[in-house]
């Protein structure tokens, strides 16, 4: 079947990339234990254990990020607890009400914040705001690297937020859909910007990093971890052909395709930014520090890049939310870039007043 034009309304548009795709062909051959018995997934776990240089992690293996996420915070949960994120985290406003069905009820405490990243101080102020026994008490923070918008927490954010927790006795939760971006981005080891900065579980993303399906949460603390195998069954994420679920990773893991493949997402959003900064009628909403550019323009513009075949959210914001992967064709980006040229001088701009 003939495949359409690229568009970068979403990074999960892009195929499996040929790292994923390989290692899936050769975890194919033959018959091998079923639930993840096999030499495969044992292979994956332990390349997460060297990856984050910790050999004690506990690895599990969930089919999509709201899964991921959803277990891993109701596994520090019970359910009169609540749970510090991001009135923009995906566990808020994308996820369904997962994280609180998959807890029996632990609640979201939302803190506003205009980029999408939690403070010490916003954290403090939820955690603290009510102590008695008819409010939720507040047992684990969540922070999203990078966040929905395309923020990076820096390392010492992270530290800050961490010690934050610490002194209230909260969890620290890392949703890394797009952790490969934030390590290719902040160019550190994956353990500086998770467990020696303090977080205790990390969800890290498969799928938009270049693979069909598949998220890890790692348990830095293998305390934490107890029974969760558990809970992946009974909620459904526990795959009988495991195999295919984590060959994969050891495809991404083992020769580095997670780190380039993010890499190159992230240089196509520089890329993109770059070019159209000075395009009048349309502005960057969100400093670009990962594989995410956001831009503000007239719905007249919008409907006009439309008109010129692209496709692109604007649930965020009521921008243009263009994502990058490991796929994405610079050459793609320049023709996106010559229509946002175009329409940019040839739309008027009726509505520059409002941004
Ligand atoms: C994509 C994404 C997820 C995972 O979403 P699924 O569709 O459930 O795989 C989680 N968190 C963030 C921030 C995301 O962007």
């Amino acid at each position: 079947m003939k495949s359409e034009p690229q568009q970068f309304a979403s990074d999960n548009y892009a195929g499996i990339c040929p790292e994923a795709w390989a290692a899936t062909e050769a975890a194919n051959g033959g018959s091998v234990p079923a639930y993840g018995e096999d030499a495969w997934t044992k292979r994956a776990s332990d390349a997460f254990r060297d990856l984050f240089d910790k050999p004690d992690a506990e690895v599990f293996f969930a089919f999509n990020g709201t899964a991921a996420n959803s277990l891993a915070l109701a596994s520090l949960c019970q359910s009169y607890h609540s749970v510090i994120c991001s009135a923009s985290a995906h566990v808020e406003t994308d996820e369904c009400g997962a994280p609180e069905f998959f807890s029996n009820g632990s609640k979201l405490l939302v803190a506003a914040s205009p980029d999408g990243k939690l403070t010490p101080a916003l954290i403090r102020g939820l955690a603290t705001g009510r102590s008695d026994i008819h409010f939720p008490k507040p047992r684990v923070v969540t922070i999203t690297q990078p966040t929905e918008t395309g923020q990076l927490y820096t390392l010492d954010e992270i530290r800050a937020v961490s010690a934050g927790c610490r002194d209230l006795g909260l969890r620290l939760h890392m949703d890394g859909a797009r952790f490969a971006n934030a390590c290719a981005s902040l160019g550190c080891e994956p353990a500086e910007m998770t467990w020696k900065a303090g977080v205790d579980l990390l969800c890290f993303g498969g799928t938009k990093n270049g693979m069909a399906a598949g998220e890890a949460i790692l348990f830095f603390d293998p305390a934490l971890a107890e029974d969760f195998g558990y809970r992946c069954k009974q909620a459904g994420q526990l795959a009988s052909k495991m195999r295919f679920l984590t060959a994969p990773w050891v495809g991404m893991l083992e020769g580095g395709a997670w780190i380039r493949n993010a890499a190159h997402a992230n240089a196509c959003a520089r890329r993109l930014a770059g070019a159209v900064a000075e395009c009048p009628g349309f502005t960057a909403m969100f400093p670009v520090e990962a594989n995410a550019v956001f831009l503000k323009a007239s719905p007249e513009r919008l409907d006009a890049l439309r008109d010129r075949g692209w496709r692109f959210y604007t649930f965020i914001g009521g921008g243009a939310r263009f994502m990058f992967a490991w796929d994405s064709e610079p050459e793609r980006i320049d023709a996106l870039v010559r229509d946002i040229r175009a329409v940019s001088s040839a739309v008027p701009d009726r509505l520059s007043a409002s941004g």
